[in-house]
């Protein structure tokens, strides 16, 4: 059985007296259910802070975004070690807002995911078609397209050692979130595609859905069978969200 992931993404929003609120709430309201893993992933210059607070908790941390590259004249960027180094655990790659806005391509996400493999962490690598693709019946090819680069790149072991977050574009800040039904369909999608690799890797490999996650439509979307938790972005920023969010994933 696959644990359930609840993450989340707090994109450039905090402060250090706001984070450290947040992450004490987090921390104290954490289910007990052992198969319920939490993960936040603060802005870099709080990845320290943040760290030390869940330090001793079952919350793991995480960072949003991470350069391909080891070192160098990079000016701005963050390398794969250093995240190591702040204790992070897990890193969030090709996340639509980086894609659409930052000229992420496939390739750069599937060198951004090798990188962090090899330093050790975790990837969480993004998928997600827009509304024009899912109207257009191009869901599918979009998302293979994404997830593609990376099992070239990686291999079916790579993808083992990740996981994998759908989250269709539209859905994304919108309020707007994908039926279980509609993102069970791209769930089963992407494990069948993955198991076409390796099947062990794709029965084993989480999947989890982002785009306007809450309190009430989290237990709808985890009961699927292949949504093993969430990607949550807006709900992850008040913690009696995020906690009703984990709440709904220790009743599955
Ligand atoms: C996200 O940005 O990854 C996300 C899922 O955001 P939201 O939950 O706000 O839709």
């Amino acid at each position: 059985m696959r644990n359930i992931l609840v993450a989340g993404n707090w994109k450039m929003n905090g402060d250090s007296a706001a984070n450290a609120a947040l992450v004490e709430s987090i921390v104290a309201g954490q289910p007990a259910a052992p198969n319920v893993e939490m993960l936040v992933c603060p802005p870099f210059p709080y990845l320290s802070a943040v760290g030390a607070a869940v330090a001793e908790s079952r919350v793991q941390l995480g960072a949003q975004n991470v350069s391909q590259f080891d070192r160098g004249a990079y000016t701005g960027e963050v390398s794969a070690a250093m995240l190591v180094d702040l204790g992070c655990r897990f890193v969030i790659v090709g996340h639509s807002e980086r894609r659409a806005m930052y000229g992420e391509t496939s390739e750069v996400v599937a060198a951004k995911y090798a990188a962090v493999l090899e330093a050790g962490l975790t990837p969480i690598l993004c998928v997600g078609e827009t509304l024009e693709d899912r109207e257009a019946g191009n869901t599918e090819a979009v998302v293979d397209e994404q997830l593609d680069a990376v099992l070239s790149e990686s291999g079916a072991d790579g993808i083992g050692r990740g996981v994998v977050a759908y989250e269709p574009v539209w859905a994304i800040g919108t309020g707007k979130t994908a039926t279980p039904e509609q993102a069970q369909d791209v769930h089963r999608h992407l494990r069948s595609r993955i198991a076409a690799h390796d099947a062990g890797v794709a029965a084993s490999t989480q999947i989890l859905y982002g785009g306007s996650v809450n309190g009430d439509n989290a237990e709808g979307l985890f009961s699927m069978p292949d949504i093993d938790g969430g990607l949550v972005g807006g709900a992850s920023l008040k913690a009696a969200d995020f906690l009703a969010i984990a709440d709904a994933a220790s009743r599955v």
